[in-house]
């Protein structure tokens, strides 16, 4: 480990962008991704069958099983709270949403890594809760915890957990799969997690006498389930044709599987499963369950594509877990649309990115 910076000394103020220098901000998080992209090296040996661009990497070791490997963070500040999550649940969601990222290319995780970043002032037992949750989850799913990297940092708690995963040969989903006429399938139900983040930002869901919706709608959005079986069934039955974890967001996440498959999406909105908690507090809360269910991100279900009968994949789907189709893969021409009431359509948009935070905040679908 190289010796660290000192705190300030990369970014302003002590390093401020120059007049007309472009900023991170004006590239955005996908921009960036893309540049990286660019230039990232593969090496001489290869292996790798697929690299940056899709929700893990696809390695070949040799041998009967491709190995996938994914990486996500999470910051204090940024995607969590500690005055509106425990600890516990905050290491569950840690590995979660990493299991959902191997789920989406239709593998099985294996192996887990936490690389964590603590201030020397943080409780213990804060750290000793964190574990549990991490723990817990990677008990649910048979996930070994096999190392990590531990430092302090200047504020705040930082979480980036690392997941291996495993599947067979030539059954791993990407998101470049999708061919127009190919039905749009989404499991679960959408939404729920952007109203539980907007309940608990009213300071909502924090008492134990909060209504079932507020502590359903929270619960969704603190621990999310990760569609590990659902993923793997798809993919090992030949269903899905693209696919990917719902993190950003339906307009986001399905803007990214339009670059990589090189078509258009139509969604209907009639059709979108959207979460019963999100449409219970959406009018309490001022906001559109629509709108939470397309741009609100972090619900963590399945987008995939699929050409085979819709009886064929609502039979892949494990006990309790529902599919249901709500749209169509056009051409890349035609664009990304979602078609409200009385046939209206407009583009479908909103998401999140990481440094134009309100770029896609809360969109009015139909408004
Ligand atoms: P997801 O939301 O599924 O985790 P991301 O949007 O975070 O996917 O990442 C998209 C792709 O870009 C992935 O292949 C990821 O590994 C890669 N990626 C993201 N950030 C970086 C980075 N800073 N350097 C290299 N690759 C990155
Ligand atoms: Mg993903």
């Amino acid at each position: 480990m190289p010796k660290p910076f000192s705190v300030g000394s990369v970014v302003s103020p002590k390093r401020p962008a120059r007049r007309g220098e472009r900023t991170l901000a004006a590239l955005g998080e996908f921009g960036l991704i893309a540049q990286i992209r660019r230039r990232a090296p593969i090496g001489r040996r290869g292996g790798v069958l697929l690299g940056i661009g899709d929700d893990a990497a696809i390695l070949d070791p040799g041998g009967p099983r491709l190995l996938l490997v994914t990486t996500d963070m999470l910051v204090e500040g940024v995607h969590f709270a500690l005055a509106t999550t425990s600890p516990y649940a905050l290491g569950r969601k840690a590995l979660a949403v990493n299991l959902s990222d191997i789920a989406a290319m239709g593998g099985t995780p294996r192996y887990a890594l936490i690389a964590l970043a603590a201030p020397p002032v943080t409780p213990a037992r804060l750290l000793r809760e964190l574990y549990r949750g991490v723990c817990a989850e990677a008990k649910r799913f048979n996930v070994s915890l096999v190392g990590g990297d531990t430092c302090a940092a200047p504020a705040g708690l930082t979480l980036g957990l690392t997941v291996l995963g495993e599947v067979p040969r030539r059954q791993a989903v990407t998101r470049a799969g999708a061919r127009p006429g190919d039905r749009i399938w989404v499991t679960g139900t959408l939404g729920g997690s952007a109203a539980g983040l907007a309940a608990l930002q009213r300071g909502w869901g924090t008492r134990r006498s909060e209504d079932a919706w507020v502590r359903r709608a929270v619960r969704r959005h603190r621990l999310p389930e990760p569609r590990c079986a659902a993923g793997r069934r798809l993919a090992a039955r030949r269903i899905a044709t693209a696919m990917l974890d719902l993190s950003d967001g339906l307009a986001s996440d399905l803007a990214r599987l339009c670059e990589e498959s090189r078509v258009g999406v139509r969604i209907d909105a009639g059709r979108l499963p959207l979460d019963p908690a999100a449409q219970r507090l959406a009018p309490r809360l001022g906001a559109d369950a629509l709108a939470w269910a397309v741009g609100g991100g972090e619900d963590y279900e399945l987008v995939f594509t699929s050409r085979r009968p819709a009886a064929a994949v609502r039979a892949a789907m494990p006990p309790g877990v529902r599919a249901t189709e709500v749209g169509i893969v056009v051409e890349q021409r035609h664009g990304r649309t979602i078609e409200g009431p009385h046939g209206l359509t407009r583009p479908l948009i909103g998401g999140y990115d990481h440094f134009r935070p309100n770029a896609g905040k809360r969109p009015r679908v139909f408004a």
